[in-house]
């Protein structure tokens, strides 16, 4: 069979990888150079326990409350688009207590067969750092730590470990972590890999299973008859015939989906991230400042800083306000971090560049989440047309969802009994 996959971040990457094991003619069609999607300056944590969907009770009230902060990390654009109306009357109809019971246990099931395939078929091909020593939810406050002592009993239920630690743990476990912790939760079956080197490793290792890649292929329209994709053109005019589609084009899907007519109710998250090369990256583990909602990823030599969640139509504008929040939230949890020299000169760029309304800065990096109208990623057959597969709306959990969403697409194509039930994440529902 001869598959066409659009896109080629980490979800078209693992259906390439699948695909052809299969033994599928697969072709990635990609914009950009594989180096500029939501997949590469990503946090890299696969956190498994992470079975809360992003429609949960309170989300979309958090985002109107923090409209009005302009460090808030979670924001949402005010616009009458009728493409953000749509995604938010869906979002807050599924921001419900029984949604989140009802998408716990795919969830779940996905991020433990991405873990299960990427630790068996990725890690030992590619030198990209995988950990498997959990992940720590830091908390400041004793109603932050309640609220995830009751995220910990759901992940529990799940067959997950979830470990309540009090604050002499927590500093034992973590001696630069700052001692007005109150407490935390060790989500010990998480893990983490180093996304760049992920992205940067996987594309020849698809090459030499016989992938071809096209960079600067940029997919421009679809021909269509009779329910099914006939072929497609590329922005150069060329036109590209194959059996079978897959769309994986991230936060650029609701346009692509139009053109093929279907219809996908999901929105770009932005999220800046930042490193710091340092030989003591002060965490043992990853972390995230479940207060000041920043994640932290220590890897050998360098540690990441990333944040925010602004719900808008993609735009190249940095929101220099919440870039400047990461910054300082990061040493009040990380004390050791106050004045280190690193720290200062990103914190004096980012000032500089805020200062003189610049549209980037050299250290900093942002990606757009593709964030579905319920939290939960598309995976499965377009309703409209017979030969397109869909593999996107993975939002802050792309990498965690990777090798899980290849698998099941491969097996989708081929009309192989799926690995885990998908009903969940059916495009169209
Ligand atoms: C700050 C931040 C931190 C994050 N941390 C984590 C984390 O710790 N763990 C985790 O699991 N996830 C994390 N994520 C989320 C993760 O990065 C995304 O879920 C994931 O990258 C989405 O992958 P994708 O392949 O769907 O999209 P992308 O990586 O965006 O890839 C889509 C590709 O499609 C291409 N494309 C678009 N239109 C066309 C077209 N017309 N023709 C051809 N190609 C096209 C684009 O150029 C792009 O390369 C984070 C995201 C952000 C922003």
């Amino acid at each position: 069979m001869r598959a066409l996959i659009i896109g080629g971040g980490i979800i078209g990457l693992s259906a390439a990888w699948y695909l052809a094991e299969e033994g599928c003619d697969v072709t990635i069609l990609e914009k950009g150079d594989l180096l500029d999607g939501c997949s590469f300056g990503n946090m890299g944590h696969l956190p498994i326990s992470h079975v809360v969907p992003l429609a949960a009770p309170g989300m979309l009230e958090k985002g109107i409350r923090w409209m009005f902060n302009s460090s808030s990390p979670f924001y949402i654009k005010p616009s009458l688009r009728p493409s953000l109306l749509r995604w938010g009357i869906r979002f807050l109809a599924n921001s419900t207590q029984k949604h989140v019971q009802y998408s716990a246990k795919p969830l779940a099931e996905l991020m433990q067969l991405t873990k299960q395939l990427l630790l068996a078929d990725w890690s030992p091909k590619m030198n990209i750092q995988t950990t498997q020593n959990g992940l720590l939810m830091l908390c400041k406050k004793e109603a932050t730590l309640h609220e995830e002592l009751e995220t910990a009993s759901l992940v529990r239920s799940l067959g997950m470990q979830a470990i309540e630690l009090s604050k002499e743990e927590v500093l034992a476990m973590e001696p630069a972590v700052r001692p007005d912790v109150c407490g935390a939760v060790w989500y010990k079956d998480d893990l983490h890999l180093q996304p760049n080197a992920l992205m940067a490793q996987l594309p020849a290792l698809l090459e030499a299973r016989g992938v071809k890649i096209l960079r600067n292929a940029e997919v421009a329209s679809f021909d269509r008859s009779k329910g099914k994709i006939l072929s497609l053109r590329l922005k150069n005019g060329e036109i590209m015939q194959a059996d079978g589609f897959v769309l994986a084009t991230g936060s650029w899907s609701p346009a692509m989906a139009r053109m093929a007519g279907e219809r996908i109710d999901l929105m770009p998250g932005k999220g800046y991230a930042m490193t710091l090369d340092m030989s003591d990256p002060q965490l043992r583990h990853p972390a995230i400042l479940v207060d000041a909602k920043v994640a932290m990823t220590p890897w050998a030599g360098s540690l990441r800083m990333g944040s925010t969640m602004e719900i808008a139509p993609m735009n190249e504008s940095v929101h220099w306000a919440r870039v400047q929040g990461i910054l300082d939230a990061v040493p009040e949890f990380l004390p050791g971090l106050a004045g280190n020299m690193a720290l200062d000169q990103l914190k004096k760029g980012i000032d500089q560049a805020a200062r003189s309304h610049a549209v980037a800065y050299p250290g900093l990096w942002y990606g757009f989440r593709p964030v579905s109208h319920d939290g939960l990623p598309y995976i499965g057959w377009a309703p409209h047309n017979s030969n397109l597969l869909m593999a996107t709306g993975h939002a802050m959990l792309g990498v965690s969802m990777s090798t899980g969403t290849g698998k099941l697409i491969a097996e989708m194509a081929c009309g192989k009994p799926v690995s885990i039930p998908v009903e969940a994440f059916r495009p169209g529902r």
